[in-house]
């Protein structure tokens, strides 16, 4: 049928704006508009924070507008508490006995968080503390709130910082401020999401929120900070930092009196590097710069202005949050350290951007994590670090783990989505999240070709940005890009089922 459209003046008008209409619309999905979306229907932090160096304490005031985005109408309010992981007596704890010695530098130390005072519009209201460890703000409202409406709670709170290689705690190199205020609890299935702290992997889900922070410390502090830095202000001894951040899962910090600062641009990023120690600094910039670029290319957009990588005092090697990574200034090695740096950096698209319940779905942020790092290699070939070699000694370690726990536990369990707690150890989760998902992502690429299986990645990226991705999503991004039905190939690692044999 050929059938010829006569176009009146009215027609090519309408034409006109539709045009006009597709263009505006297709120029605001780029970058920005994914943070405006985003921010829209989330919850606002105003975050007011007093750090005390004497003490090692911070008072802080947060007033939170809290946006029930759920179906059901909630007479209460969760958030979690993390520090009262911190505390003595804790019932989970901030790190397993094998880490204990080295977190601990100075023998154990306690922190905690006190909640001194709660408002909801402004009228001050009865609170409880509750949860499986003392670790969960329960905050009643004063009527119902709605889906769709908002309240605002205000809360006013002490921090002790304990003296630990952590997240949050103190060393004498910088004091890391992870996880330590009121976060709101995700609801979903008609209740809060309560899971406690676990020294196992990254105990935290968290929804997407805007932040303004303002922090009073000493003047000759330096500080790193998820966010922009808009405005700074001195008095006396003291200079107050102002924060705003968009979209983000959470917000975190890392001040030190050491700190020096380098700073690059990546695609349209500011990398800013803080470091008190690294001998070779501008390597370790150039790396973080590499590592954002391969990504923007391999993935898709990071989506923020500004990226800080923080070379402080961590027992692990390394902890992600938005915008902000701290990596560990005692590793073994330098290559570990470089490792570290696009580890963390890879989890800005894997957690940050692409969230998913870290309390059980860790495996998809450490797994797509470690294989970023492979990617990265294999993209960067001066570093001298391939594809194989990796995964060989993968393999070969995840193996000789599987031969081990085999006789150690008499129902050894190699599931991967169980929840942190669930875990016998913590080489069990290590073991789970990062080495065997690996083996998972790269026997997937084995499967379903090199361009597909990047073509899957992508999708991932693009179709699960600013949520919180599951493995029904992951499953769909790798079966739409390749065609091929995946549903029993990711059960059968997920689940535990399948033999991992060397090659
Ligand atoms: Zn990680």
């Amino acid at each position: 049928m050929n059938k010829k459209i006569k176009y009146s003046l009215y027609g090519i008008a309408t034409l006109v704006l539709i045009t006009l209409i597709c263009v505006f619309a297709f120029s605001s999905c780029g970058t920005n508009n994914i943070i405006k979306l985003a921010s829209k229907d989330a919850n606002n932090y105003d975050l007011s924070l007093i750090y005390n160096d004497d003490t090692k304490s911070l008072y802080g005031s947060s007033s939170v507008d809290y946006i029930n985005t759920s179906k059901d109408n909630l007479s209460e309010v969760f958030f979690h508490l993390y520090p009262n992981a911190f505390r003595e007596g804790a019932k989970y704890k901030p790190v397993s006995d094998l880490k204990k010695d080295e977190a601990y530098i100075n023998g154990e130390s306690f922190g905690s968080i006190t909640i001194k005072n709660v408002k909801v519009n402004n009228k001050e209201v009865q609170f409880t503390i509750g949860g499986e460890d003392n670790d969960i703000l329960i905050v009643p409202l004063v009527s119902q709130l709605y889906p769709n409406s908002r309240t605002t709670i205000d809360i006013e709170f002490d921090v002790i910082i304990p003296n630990i290689k952590h997240r949050f705690g103190y060393t004498d190199n910088a004091i890391n401020l992870g996880n330590f205020y009121p976060v709101a609890c995700i609801y979903e299935d008609s209740k809060f999401d309560t899971s406690p702290y676990s020294y196992n992997g990254d105990p935290f889900y968290s929804s997407i929120s805007n932040y303004n922070v303002s922090l009073t410390c000493d003047n000759d502090f330096v500080v790193a900070s998820t966010g922009e830095l808009t405005s700074k202000e001195t008095k006396d001894n003291k200079t107050t930092y102002n924060y705003s951040a968009l979209a983000v899962r959470d917000f975190a910090m890392s001040l030190s009196k050491k700190f020096q600062r380098l700073q690059t641009k990546a695609d349209g990023t500011n990398i800013l590097y803080y470091y008190h120690s690294d001998e070779q600094p501008n390597v370790s910039l150039d790396t973080a710069k590499k590592s954002v670029e391969t990504f923007n290319k391999l993935f898709g957009d990071y989506p923020y202005k500004t990226l800080s990588v923080v070379e402080t005092s961590f027992v692990h090697g390394g902890m992600e949050f938005p915008n902000i990574v701290f990596i560990s200034d005692d590793l073994s090695s330098y290559e570990e350290y470089t490792n570290a740096i696009v580890h963390e950096i890879a989890h800005q698209w894997w957690y940050g951007v692409v969230g998913d319940n870290q309390n059980k779905d860790g495996y998809i942020d450490e797994g797509l994590a470690e294989y970023s790092c492979i990617l990265f290699y294999e993209n960067n070939p001066e570093y001298n670090i391939t594809r194989s070699e990796i995964l060989s000694n993968d393999l070969k370690s995840y193996l000789l783990f599987v031969e081990v726990y085999g006789d150690l536990f008499e129902n050894f369990d190699t599931s991967m989505d169980r929840l942190l707690t669930e875990y016998n150890t913590e080489p069990e989760y290590t073991y789970m999240a990062y080495v065997k998902s690996v083996l998972m992502f790269d026997n997937l690429r084995q499967l379903i070709g090199d361009s597909d299986f990047l073509k899957g990645i992508k999708t991932f990226y693009n179709n699960n940005q600013m949520k919180f991705a599951t493995k029904d999503t992951l499953i769909l991004a790798f079966e739409s890009a390749s065609n091929v039905p995946l549903q029993s190939f990711f059960d059968s690692w997920i689940d535990g089922k399948i033999v991992i044999a060397s090659n």
